[in-house]
């Protein structure tokens, strides 16, 4: 059942109750921007500033079918006195009425803050960072998170994310959820799972409706990357875990792309043309560091040895499938491959961090003597993975870490390019963050996975939340946060536990 528009302002101003300090981030009831501003992608001259006009969110946005004037401003100072750039920009209805504005021409390495002007409203103000040139005795910390299954918990991370001193947050897939799973809801889709462009709007509309995920894009900018709830469970490339008719799967993906562009933060280079969407990309921090944020669903192979009538996932014995051993299986495709590996070599000295959708580490989960993997994730692509880990090792690349989302597990991980050899040398760090609602693994797999991967050096499944990363020059250090109780919307959050990478000694070590 669809909130009305009563109801969903009634959650609204409870939800403002709750939390007196974002009353004014909320835009007044008849505003076209319910579903608040975010900002991305920052360089040293500027980012992408975005919003979307929707009087309605709930019901394909309510707006007129004609393009609509939006005014954006970015200004050096809270108050807006020192305004240092200003534009116009049609927001169209083929677009879903969002823009993205590709703003340059700041300065580097300092807070800016924006905000909009369309249909006699003024938007709430975000407020963002550019990154810095190459300047000596940097910093970095931002923050990652993925896994935001709407009816299994409330967004409370994202208000305490917030409030942290961050320079940017990075997403790394299961934005929305298609569809419906899991145990003891707190709240509802209302809808059935999305299809076409109007359904995924919908969709997107209902979870960016959160006033605490809200406050996060307007605290920070963001880096994202999609994995499979974006468009369907279990997904790759242009096949269904249905095994939908493969021209009705790729006009869904298309609506999915497209609806993601529309809500997301991003430059207008990745607009999507089709079903195809550029999201993959590399983005330098100072001399500090330099993220490379991939796309591992579009353009993946067919997970192999699949239930009979089924695509998508499953979890096998080794031994009963040697199609997983195949050297031509690709997690991000051959281009993107060989992309990463040309961009991990050209910048020696800075810390690599690899953005990518799920566990890189070996992950083995058979319960007994026999190993047994997971095909969806890097489990199904070991090929890809050791091509990967072997050209770190070879380019003696030091300082790669490799954070990782879609198992709703925290984890830290050695990654070594044979992992079922105890002598293979660490080669990269891993850290899986945990969901930011979805449900996780329980404690009697999560003690198998222990049991069985030596490189796995700590892991839970219980724990909601994210990871902060503080990067200088010398060290990294990750900690994991989590809330005291997801289905709490007013809950607390700590400290579970802080790992230390030192600058070309790879593998973390629990501080
Ligand atoms: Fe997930
Ligand atoms: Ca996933």
């Amino acid at each position: 059942m669809a909130l009305t528009r009563r109801e969903f302002l009634t959650a609204a101003c409870t939800a403002a109750a709750l939390w007196p300090k974002l009353l004014r981030a909320r835009a007044p009831a008849d505003s076209p921007f319910t579903l608040g501003v975010a900002s991305g992608y920052p360089h040293p001259r500027g980012c992408t500033l975005w919003t979307r006009l929707a009087p309605l969110p709930l019901h394909g946005g309510g707006m007129p079918p004609e393009p609509v004037e939006v005014q954006w401003e970015v200004a050096r100072d809270e108050a807006f006195r020192s305004i240092v750039a200003r534009g116009e920009s049609a927001a169209l209805p083929q677009w879903g009425h969002s823009v993205h504005i590709d703003v340059s021409g700041l300065d580097a390495d300092r807070w800016y803050w924006y905000r909009f002007t369309a249909l006699g409203a003024r938007s709430a103000a975000g407020r963002t960072r550019t990154a810095p040139h190459e300047r000596p005795g940097a910093e970095l910390r931002f923050a990652f998170a993925s896994c935001q299954q709407y009816e299994q918990g409330y967004y409370a991370a994202y208000r305490h994310m917030a409030r942290e001193a961050l320079d940017l947050v990075v997403h790394l897939g299961d934005y929305i959820y298609e569809s419906s799973w899991g145990r003891s809801h707190v709240r509802a889709h209302g809808t059935p799972e999305p299809v076409t462009l109007d359904d995924y709007r919908n969709r997107y509309a209902l979870y960016k409706s959160d006033a605490d995920l809200q406050a996060a894009h307007a605290a920070f900018p963001w880096l994202c990357t999609w994995d499979d709830h974006e468009v369907q469970n279990d997904y790759a490339n242009d096949r269904s875990q249905f095994l939908d008719d493969r021209e009705a799967f790729l006009a869904r993906r298309a609506a999915a792309y497209q609806a993601y562009y529309e809500h997301m933060p991003l430059p207008q280079w990745a607009r999507p043309r089709g079903a195809d969407m550029q999201l993959y990309t590399r983005l330098p921090y100072g001399a500090l560091a330099q993220f490379h944020v991939l796309d591992g669903r579009q353009h993946k192979s067919h997970q192999v040895c699949p239930r009979p009538g089924y695509g998508g996932s499953n979890q096998v014995a080794a031994m009963l499938c040697p199609e997983r051993m195949d050297e031509a299986l690709t997690l991000f495709g051959l281009p993107q491959e060989r992309w990463l590996h040309d961009g991990l070599s050209a910048t020696p000295g800075r810390w690599h961090i690899v953005a990518q959708q799920t566990l890189m580490a070996q992950a083995d989960r058979g319960p007994g003597e026999a190993q047994e993997f997971w095909t969806d994730g890097w489990d199904g692509y070991p090929r890809a993975r050791e091509r990967l880990l072997r050209h770190i090792a070879e380019q003696r690349i030091r300082n790669a870490v490799v954070i990782s989302g879609d198992v709703h597990m925290a984890a830290v991980a050695d990654l070594k390019v044979d992992f079922n050899d105890p002598r293979s040398a660490v080669v990269a760090t891993e850290f899986c963050g945990t969901s930011i609602t979805s449900q996780g693994p329980s404690r009697k797999r999560v003690e198998t996975l222990l049991a069985k991967n030596a490189h796995l050096k700590y892991a839970d499944g219980a724990l909601r939340g994210y990871t902060v990363l503080h990067l200088n020059e010398r060290r990294c250090v990750a900690t994991l946060r989590a809330l005291n109780n997801v289905r709490d919307p007013a809950s607390g959050i700590y400290d579970v536990a802080s790992y230390v990478v030192e600058n070309g000694r790879p593998g973390a070590q629990r501080l």
